[in-house]
């Protein structure tokens, strides 16, 4: 059978053998895997209406599209199934249990979620200065992103560990990336505002990711709270009170004055022990999840990890996300030194190289060395993975689309905790500016904006925002050499308020008719050399030389958007005619004029954006 063809180049041809690609693979990766020439795969992709290099990494689409041409069955392989593969590729399985065995009770995770205003921070505030672990003094004082309390229930002691920032971004940020940081969640609902719509958003966040929910109806001091009824409204989100025989424990509490806080933590003892199994294995080398990561002035980057298996000790091998390291030192919530972590314990870690993005997982590596490379690794691929997805497919059949101007704003977003970038990002792809535009964010990370970015920035269109960080070393010049826009920040909603006026200023100008005046043509002349001569009286505003012309006969328009290409008074060549005064003109080269049509002339003003 004869290979089959684009634009005379033959192709290698597959039997529809499946190829397993990673994303943002290149061309080179692609004829690799099967004995191909890398330059046949480029000639084939530009008879497809693509110009790409061997080398250059491309999209999920092209790969595919290369693919159906050739007769192969591409998969693209997903960043989590890549990050697999990578660590089995040193021996590692991340999120295996260990021996069923080994495994020991650990405390739950708790995230508190709810409605603006009602009462998350104040919850989290109370419970972490009510709550004093035993023979501590002075209680928790660091916000380290989680804290740890200490309850008894039936008599004994018991653990919960918390989340320490409310809201549910921060918990689907870490969803969206597949971490699951969370046991339980508590969704706090105000007695005197009800259920509200972010309640319900949290509700469904919680059930989405199975997660047991304890309600705790804040508010209860205020005059006019009214538990009974939130009970009645969570009803229809099959969230049904035990008193009323369902199976979700609800609590009274007033965030502000302290009550009711001990049920809570034994309510969610309880729902934990009725609904979870919660164990791991102390005895394996750590793993878990980061929950923020900042970079400290005199401390260099500190991450907050949540030890979801095995003991975390000073001086073991780390990577998290694509930063690594060995622990140096290891703080609580109470600004101690500790030595180890189990299972559910949130504690500050101090020794990586860079500063890990909240949701991204970390373990525990034999060796530094191969901490550094899996970080590599990652990093080498992220980067992939960005450059692939700023190159833009034009396939054929999309060539009309692609001829279509498309408007992208595309953003670099680098701040000072994850926590900011993350909520940042949040809120600018909830900007809403219509279809013409879209916003993009290509890379984002904690630390200043280096060279990198800006490299990554060297395409059109690229804003670079500093939030509470500045430019590093070289990346100011490179920016300015570059024309790279580098813009820095200290408020949020400034920032959104700048990215929504850029954004609008890239909408596509809108125009508007607007009527400059009217003649009747009241003789018409042929000449040689000027063509058909309307000679007119102005009816109303002025004529101008140059403006569009609309040609009118009894009523109808006989033609649109005529140019007035000369314009004359008596002899002499004019820019203006005003009404009252007669005038010769001509339109372009259009000669169907007749006596008595009327010439409406008119140009098109930019409206101004509302
Ligand atoms: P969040 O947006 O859910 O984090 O809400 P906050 O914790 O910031 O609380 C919003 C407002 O409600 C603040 O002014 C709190 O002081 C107040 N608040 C929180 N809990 C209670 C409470 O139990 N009783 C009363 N009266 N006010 C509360």
């Amino acid at each position: 059978m004869q290979a089959p063809s684009v634009g005379g180049v033959r192709l290698p041809k597959g039997g529809g053998e499946t190829i397993r690609l990673p994303r943002g693979s290149s061309l080179t990766d692609f004829a690799e895997k099967i004995n191909a020439n890398p330059a046949s795969l480029v000639q084939v992709l530009f008879h497809l209406g693509e110009m790409i290099t061997a080398t250059a990494s491309v999209s999920d689409e092209i790969l595919e599209l290369l693919g159906q041409e050739m007769n192969y069955n591409i998969q693209v392989v997903s960043p989590e199934e890549e990050d697999r593969a990578l660590l089995e590729s040193f021996d590692i399985d991340f999120g295996d249990p260990g021996d069923e065995d080994a495994l020991a009770a650990r405390p739950p995770v708790v995230t508190i979620m709810g409605h603006v205003d009602h009462g998350k921070t104040r919850l989290l505030d109370t419970i972490r200065k009510t709550n004093v672990r035993e023979g501590e003094a002075g209680g928790i004082t660091q916000h380290i992103g989680a804290y740890q309390v200490e309850t008894e229930v039936d008599g004994n002691e018991r653990e919960i560990t918390f989340i320490d920032t409310p809201g549910h971004e921060a918990f689907t940020a870490m969803r969206a990336r597949g971490a699951k940081a969370t046991d339980i969640a508590v969704i706090v609902v105000a007695a005197d505002d009800g259920v509200m719509p972010q309640t319900v958003e949290s509700i469904n966040h919680a059930q989405a990711a199975d997660l047991p929910i304890v309600v705790a109806v804040n508010k209860i001091d205020v005059e006019g709270a009214n538990p009974q009824k939130v009970r009645q409204q969570l009803t229809e989100y099959n969230l049904v009170a035990e008193e009323y025989g369902g199976e979700t424990m609800f609590v009274d509490i007033s965030a502000r004055q302290g009550t009711n806080i001990e049920q809570l933590l034994e309510a969610i003892v309880l729902t934990a022990d009725a609904s979870l199994d919660l164990r791991a294995n102390p005895d394996m080398d750590a793993q878990g999840v980061t929950i923020e990561g900042h970079l400290d002035r005199g401390r260099g980057p500190v991450a907050t990890v949540l030890v979801q298996r095995g003991t975390l000790r000073v001086g073991d091998s780390v990577v998290a996300g694509d930063a690594s390291g060995r622990v140096r030192r290891m703080i609580d919530e109470l600004g101690n030194d500790v030595e180890e972590a189990l299972p559910s314990r949130p504690v500050q870690v101090i020794g990586l190289t860079s500063v890990p993005g909240a949701g991204d997982t970390f373990l525990v590596v034999d060796e530094d060395r191969v901490a550094r490379q899996i970080a590599d690794r990652r990093r080498a691929r992220e980067r992939n993975a960005e450059l692939a997805s700023r190159r833009k497919r034009v396939s054929l059949e999309d060539l009309d689309a692609a001829l279509k101007e498309t408007n992208t704003l595309n953003l670099i977003i680098k701040g000072d905790n994850s926590g900011t970038v993350e909520a940042l990002e949040d809120a600018l792809m909830k900007l809403d500016v219509g279809e013409d535009v879209e916003l993009r964010v290509i890379h984002r990370g904690v630390g200043g904006i280096t060279e990198g970015d800006i490299n990554l920035a060297i395409a059109d269109n690229v804003i670079v925002m500093g939030f509470n960080v500045r430019a590093e070393g070289k990346a100011t010049e490179l920016a300015n050499r570059e024309g790279v826009e580098i813009r820095y920040y200290s408020v949020i909603y400034q920032a959104i308020e700048e990215i929504e006026q850029a954004l609008k200023g890239m909408l596509k100008p809108e125009y508007e008719e607007v009527e400059l005046g009217r003649a009747e043509v009241r003789e018409v002349f042929k000449s040689s050399k000027f063509g058909t001569i309307a000679g007119c009286l102005v009816m109303g505003g002025e004529i101008r030389r140059n403006a569009r012309a609309r040609l009118m006969r009894d009523s109808t328009v006989i033609h649109e958007n005529l140019p007035v290409s000369s314009l004359r008074r008596f002899k002499d060549d004019v820019v203006e005619v005003r009404e009252g005064y007669e005038c010769g003109l001509t339109l372009g080269s259009y000669s169907d004029i007749k006596v008595g049509d009327v010439i409406e002339t008119f140009e098109m003003r930019e409206k101004p954006r509302a």
